[in-house]
């Protein structure tokens, strides 16, 4: 095997103490201390990983003030994490992928509901007009590559942007099951730490918040969507199905990509 390098040299006694492995941490990521950025993620999950997620959201902010955003589809489940994000810090970025294909109630809910919370920095991100024009001129990719397509409309645009921060939030939530079912509340992920305020929470719980606070529901979670992505790849789901059934119905798909762990380039240190 390779000598460690320096980084994991300095940090591996507290490495090893958090149970984080020699071959985690020299994964090679351009730019970025990945030894120091897993120590980080284990530490904050250890010490938050039974807290609430308000309590999660402010640990995360105060960790990476001005170096972290929280990506939000304004889907079906969204203003809970939202409106906790709202209350603990109204300034906090937003990212929000417009794919060019969402549901034009999606569209008006993102302005209804940003506005109501008075979250001030809401981004909105698109794909770029060349991906778009070279790979998809007519719109209609997702008929027969579902990879691809999600590939340019959203995990390019997220990657484009998200790079410039050291983490960011998600609304994922272990409930929805798949590869979710052990989904940490801080992890370390391609050099990043991803912060997931809701894993812990159930679907009942997460309907009773969004009742105390009476926050408006997505207005298609009543014709039967419980999880929402782009019009062409969302189906509404019978009583009692699995919540994300309705995703990519009928294939094997289960993710958009965003959240699949993939190399980084070399990325800026300020945003
Ligand atoms: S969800 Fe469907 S339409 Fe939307 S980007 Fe992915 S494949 Fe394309």
């Amino acid at each position: 095997m390779d000598e460690p390098n320096a980084t994991f040299a300095v940090d591996a006694e507290r490495l090893s103490a958090l149970g984080v492995g020699e071959e985690d941490a020299l994964t090679p990521l351009d730019g970025v201390d990945n030894a120091e950025v897993l120590a980080r993620a284990a530490e904050l999950n250890a010490a938050y990983r039974d807290a609430s997620p308000a309590d999660v959201l402010r640990a995360a902010l105060d960790a990476f003030p001005g170096r972290i955003a929280l990506v939000s589809s304004f889907g079906a489940e969204s203003a809970v994490l939202l409106h906790m994000a709202a209350r603990v810090d109204p300034s906090v970025t937003v990212l929000f992928i417009d794919t060019g294909l969402l549901f034009g109630q999606t569209l008006d809910y993102r302005r209804q509901l940003s506005k109501q919370l008075g979250l001030a920095d809401v981004c909105v991100l698109t794909p770029s007009p060349e991906d778009n024009a070279t790979l998809d001129p007519m719109n209609v990719l997702w008929k027969s590559d579902t990879d691809a397509c999600c590939g340019f409309r959203k995990v390019a645009p997220l990657d484009r942007v998200v790079a410039g921060y050291d983490a960011w939030i998600t609304g994922r939530k272990r409930f929805h099951g798949g590869d979710r079912l052990r989904l940490p509340v801080f992890e370390a992920v391609d050099g990043q730490v991803k912060v997931n305020p809701l894993a812990n929470m159930s679907k009942a719980a997460l309907d009773a918040y969004a009742v105390e606070h009476e926050l408006p529901p997505h207005p298609l979670v009543a014709q039967g969507y419980p999880s929402l992505g782009c019009w062409p790849c969302t189906s509404p789901v019978a009583d009692g199905a699995d919540v994300r059934a309705g995703r990519w119905a009928g294939s094997e798909k289960t993710e958009c990509g965003i959240h699949v762990a993939r190399a980084k380039p070399a990325r800026p240190r300020a945003f």
